[in-house]
Parts: C-alpha cells; structure tokens; sequence
C-alpha cells in the first residue's frame, strides 16, 4: 500500500468560489492571486482551471509569472509586488505581465527603462496599512510621472486594506476615505479588495483581488453564511490501531497521558506533510465519517488520535484533516493561526490530486 497521506485539489468548487467573488462586485474584473504556489494548491493547474474566465492572475514575483507563461497561461499576470530590480523590466514587458509600482525606487526603474513594450502599472497607495506604497500626498506626483512615461501603457490605482476581515473595525471605511480623497479626479479603474474586502466591504471598484476565498476559507473574523466550498482536502488513513490502559503516555515528550483506558488511532500524517506541529489536544479530525480529536504530540509524519466512540476503527480507514467536513478554519484557530498559513507551507511531500472537470 502507498503512504494514504493526499491533498485533493477540487477544481470545480474552485472555479465556484471564483464565481462567487465575480457575483460579490459585480461588473468588476478580478485578479486571481495564485501567488505561493496558488496557496499551497498548485499554481499550474489553478491558473489552467481557471483560466478560461480569470481577467487576471496575481502573483509575487516574477519568478511565479514565469512558471505560469512557461505552462502555457496567457492570461495577463500581475506582479502584486512589481520587480525587485530594474533588469527584470525588460521580461515583464516581454512576457506583457503588469507590474505594481510602490515605490520611488520602481517608479525611477520603469522611467528611466528602455522597453520593447510599454507596460500596464498598477500604482500602490499606503492608505494606511504601512507597508509598501506611496503616501496619499506623494500620489498625484507619482502618478503624473508615470502618465508621463512612453513606458506605461495605462495607470490602475491600487491600494490594500490593512484590517478588511475585522467586520466591525472603522480601519478599513478610514483607509478607504483616504484612497478616494487622494485619488479624486485621478484617471485609471481602481482597485482595493482582497478576499476580506469582497466580502465584508464591497466598493464599486473595477478590479478586485480575490485570493483566500478562491480556495475556500472565509478570511473574516465572523461566521460568514456564503457559500464558500473548500478546495484542498487533506486527507490519509488509520496505520494502527491500539488500545491503552489508563495512565500510557502517547507520542514523544508524553504530554497526553491517557486518563482512562483509550483505543488510540496513528495516521500517517505529520507536520512534514503540512500538518501543525503545534496542533493541541482537541484539535478536531474526521476518522471514517466520524469526528473526534487529536491527542498527543504531532510527529514527523504520524500523528494519533482518540478513537473512543467509534465502531470498529481499521487499519486504513479515511481519516480527514481538513476539507469539507473539517474545515480548514477550525484547524488554523485550534492552532492560534490563519487558513492561509497552513495550506501555503504544504510541502511537495504530500501528492496533489486534482479532481473535478478541467475544462471551462
Ligand atoms: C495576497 C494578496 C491578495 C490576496 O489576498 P487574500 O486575503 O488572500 O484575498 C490581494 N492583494 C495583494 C496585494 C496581495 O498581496
């Protein structure tokens, strides 16, 4: 028997989760961000499911446009953090990718470049985040310098909200006042909304940036009753079954001590195949239909569980770790961390299998 540990990819609730962000603004293009490997879920084959409807891909860097260009995406590719040096310029233009500008340092790069192709830039406002971007009052100078230069073929105004899943926080309606005020007047579609944006702060905005919710975890720090369907299932199978008297330590370290006789189960999963080390006693896991929890340490690649309560657990019974029935957000909370920290770091270990109709 192979090792039963999997990420199924589900292509079709993909492509409806990409509907859904579409229905969210309507009349609005969309950036599908596949950036980090699609989210741990594969870039290749997410940008291929859907790239029969995607206006746009987002990427990190041009490394990951690249991947995409070389599979055949021909889709427009955005580079949500532009080009890390000048002499990447002339490639992006080659391979006609859009590039974010949010910096003096960038902005200096694409007007002094020599390019084949002028480029569509996506100028980035700090509304209020701090990270990158031009001050609201350094905005208008950019962008006129930018209009100015045969290398910008157009100008989208961009910028990126900070606290956009906290639903009852005033940062985001603050941050956005100060993206309209210093935008006023100015000519280009515009552009704000991540996956939390979307959903808690729609904008009649032309273009919006759906990443997170496109593989099925709601970002917002409320139960959201949209329709969501989760993408990635990670899923293995029981390896052994034991019984242990009261009072056995389970795992390294012997932190879970059985406090009555328990039939204990071993998965082959791990956190070298993505799963938190950091997983406490509790943390919710489906075994054959049934939901229970994990006990005891997580290990490389097995991990136990409590069996009490099921009939008859076997060797090779499906055990779920995150997916439909035990979704994603539960086992980040559990683990004090975020849907999107877990899937990215899925390492190559664990075999993708992509289901669903690939075509359009
Ligand atoms: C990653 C990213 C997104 C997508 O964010 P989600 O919260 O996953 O929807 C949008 N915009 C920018 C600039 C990003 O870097």
């Amino acid at each position: 028997m192979a090792r039963p540990a999997l990420a199924r990819v589900d292509l079709d609730a993909l492509r409806h989760n990409y509907r859904l962000a579409k229905r969210l603004a309507p009349g609005a293009r969309a950036v599908a961000v596949v950036k980090a490997n699609a989210y741990g879920h594969g870039a290749v084959a997410v940008a291929r499911a859907l790239a029969a409807e995607a206006d746009a891909f987002g990427v990190a860097c041009i490394e990951e446009a690249l991947e995409l260009r070389a599979a055949g995406v021909a889709n427009p590719v955005l580079l949500l953090e532009g080009v890390f040096e000048a002499s990447e310029l002339a490639l992006a233009a080659e391979q006609r990718l859009w590039v974010v500008v949010h910096c003096a340092e960038q902005l200096q790069w694409i007007t002094q470049a020599r390019l084949a192709a002028p480029l569509q830039v996506w100028l980035k406002m700090d509304s209020g985040m701090h990270r990158v971007g031009f001050a609201p009052t350094d905005y208008r100078a950019a962008h006129a310098a930018l209009a100015a230069s045969p290398n910008v073929e157009s100008l989208v105004l961009m910028t990126h909200y900070a606290r956009a899943d906290e639903t009852a926080c005033a940062a985001t309606a603050r941050q956005r006042e100060v993206f309209e005020a210093a935008t006023a007047g100015l000519a280009g579609a515009r552009c704000a909304n991540n996956s939390a944006g979307i959903m808690a702060w729609p904008a009649a905005d032309a273009w919006i940036r759906p990443g997170m919710m496109l593989y099925g975890a709601s970002p917002l720090d409320v139960e959201d009753g949209r329709d969501l369907q989760p993408v990635m299932t990670l899923s293995s199978a029981l390896i052994s079954v034991r019984d242990l008297a009261a009072g056995e330590p389970v795992g390294y370290g012997g932190g879970f001590v059985t406090p009555q006789a328990m039939r204990i189960g071993v998965v082959a999963m791990g956190y070298g195949d993505g799963y938190p080390r950091n997983a406490p006693a509790g943390t919710p896991v489906m075994v054959g239909g049934r939901r229970t929890r994990l006990v005891g340490r997580v290990s490389m690649d097995m991990l136990t569980l409590d069996l009490g309560g099921l009939d008859s657990p076997r060797v090779g019974d499906p055990v779920e770790l995150w997916g439909r029935h035990v979704r994603l957000a539960e086992v980040a909370a559990a683990c004090a961390t975020i849907p999107y920290e877990l899937v990215t770091r899925m390492p190559a270990r664990v075999p993708r299998r992509y289901e669903g109709s690939t075509g359009p």
